[in-house]
């Protein structure tokens, strides 16, 4: 067998990332992707002068690792970085787009919270630690900044990330900087404080934050990449891996690959089963219990006259407690340039998620009006669509649960009993493109 033989099953961002950094270090890597494209969940469409995103709409950037990445596929004099407009961020309240706050003093003023719910967050050093197992993000945050935080800043935020709720997502595996936090001086905000002030450590692998797109939309990452591998073989689906004595060998209907030394598995957990994966049905029991929300994204533009409120921002967040049928609305036209024609927006909403999941899969007409009689109310709207699209996602963006220590322990064992074959994806190490781009080149380096 060569040594020097890598598959990869995916071509997502997890998928490419990995190849290139493999292949740049003198492996031979065939990849395979069941659609006909690069990419998986980055989608990205022009339609005359609209871009528009189905996927991911933007990265934020702060490791050097990502940055250098981006550079090294060619895309440094592509990368677009978000106007200043941006940074201004609303959160609905009382039916009012309220723009959330960015200072202190800012916040001590902010309708957004009472009076109350402020000098409570001040008591947030005195907070115990939990006594409940695996706590979640909701347990988490109640306890240590009250339960307004939780449903004006958390719940909102946690359904325009993840597409999920605060109360179903483990706070250790989707903020484990704040296990962190809590865990150095028994204070978030202490240390927090302690850190800007005397930890410099790891400073040479951060960069300071932005938020950026590439030009021509994001999915030039994944196009990118593909054109700088050898062996990508689109439209394969692979329907089994499996280990013979000489190594590991691919099956699709396209035809059977092999043998590889190292097969990198990068599909969705609920694409797993006993067929294609040398995994017990014990074992795909639970990773088919993560749940992956289904999510519909209506990119929507408009006459910027026949909309009242300027948008001069990055979107907007619906808290729950507002009973509302929008989870939140990104306003792509305002975050980048070129994605609209001139004097019109383009705005993306974001319906149904773990909140409200009944709602993700209406068909596009009843959506639609379902979320003009929302945009009427909140911004103003008095005008025709003049550009929809409309994408629906079944099954989005995993949720990692309180207890997901037993899921990241079932992939542990999977590896440990079959060696050469590596899971990843964005079901470990975080959902986000930059979490992916990262954990891909971490495992190269590992095969290297
Ligand atoms: C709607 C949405 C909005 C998002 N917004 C953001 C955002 O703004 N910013 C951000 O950073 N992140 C965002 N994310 C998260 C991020 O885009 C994803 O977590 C990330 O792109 C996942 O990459 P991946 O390679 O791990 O998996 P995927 O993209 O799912 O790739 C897996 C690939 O495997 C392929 N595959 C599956 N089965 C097989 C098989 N049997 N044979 C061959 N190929 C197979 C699939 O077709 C797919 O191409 C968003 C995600 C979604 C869905």
């Amino acid at each position: 067998m060569d040594n020097k033989r890598v598959a990869i099953i995916g071509a997502g961002i997890t998928g490419l990332t990995t190849a290139f950094r493999l292949k740049n270090s003198g492996k031979s890597v065939d990849l395979f992707e069941r659609k006909g494209e690069p990419g998986g969940s980055i989608k990205s469409y022009q339609q005359e002068e609209w871009l528009y995103e189905f996927g991911p709409n933007t990265l934020l950037l702060k490791d050097k690792v990502v940055r250098d990445f981006l550079f090294e596929i060619g895309l440094e004099d592509k990368i677009v970085t978000a106007n200043t407009e941006a940074s201004k961020r609303f959160i609905v309240k009382d039916g009012e787009l309220v723009p959330v706050p960015m200072s202190l003093s800012g916040f001590m003023k902010t309708p957004l919270f009472s009076t109350k719910a402020k000098w409570r967050l001040l008591l947030e050093p005195f907070a115990g630690k939990s006594n409940v197992e695996n706590p979640s993000l909701a347990e988490f945050v109640n306890r240590r900044f009250g339960h307004e935080i939780l449903d004006y800043a958390v719940n909102p935020f946690v359904a325009g990330v993840y597409a999920g709720k605060p109360e179903r997502l483990s706070f250790k595996h989707t903020f484990p900087i704040l296990q962190e936090l809590e865990n150095e001086t028994g204070s978030v905000y202490l240390s927090a404080v302690k850190r800007s002030l005397f930890n410099k450590k790891n400073n040479d692998e951060k960069i300071s934050r932005s938020l950026i797109s590439i030009e021509g939309g994001l999915q030039q990452i994944p196009v990118s990449i593909t054109k700088q591998l050898d062996q990508c073989y689109f439209n394969h689906d692979v329907t089994s891996i499996e280990q013979k004595s000489d190594g590991w060998f691919i099956n699709s209907q396209m035809g059977n690959f092999g043998p590889y030394k190292d097969v990198i598995f990068t599909a969705p957990l609920y694409r797993w089963n006993t067929t294609l994966l040398p995994v017990t049905d014990e074992e795909v029991e639970s990773i088919k219990s993560v749940t992956y929300p289904p999510l519909s994204m209506m990119v929507l533009g408009f006459k910027k006259e026949d909309v009242d409120h300027p948008l001069d921002g990055f979107g907007f967040l619906v808290p729950e407690k507002e009973k509302r049928n929008i989870l939140g609305v990104l306003v792509p036209s305002t975050i980048f340039k070129k994605r609209a024609p001139l004097d019109h927006h383009l705005l993306t909403v974001f319906v149904g998620g773990g909140r409200q999941p009944e709602l993700a899969d209406l068909d596009s007409d009843k959506l639609l009006s379902l979320i003009k009689s929302e945009l009427k109310e909140l911004i103003g709207l008095h005008g025709e669509t003049i550009f929809k699209e409309h994408i629906f996602w079944p099954k989005s963006i995993p949720q990692y649960e309180p207890g997901y220590d037993e899921i990241l322990e079932v992939f542990n064992t999977i590896e440990k009993r079959n060696p050469g074959l590596h899971l990843a994806g964005n079901f470990r190490n975080g959902v986000s493109v930059p979490d992916c781009i990262k954990s891909g080149l971490k495992l190269a380096d590992e095969l290297s």
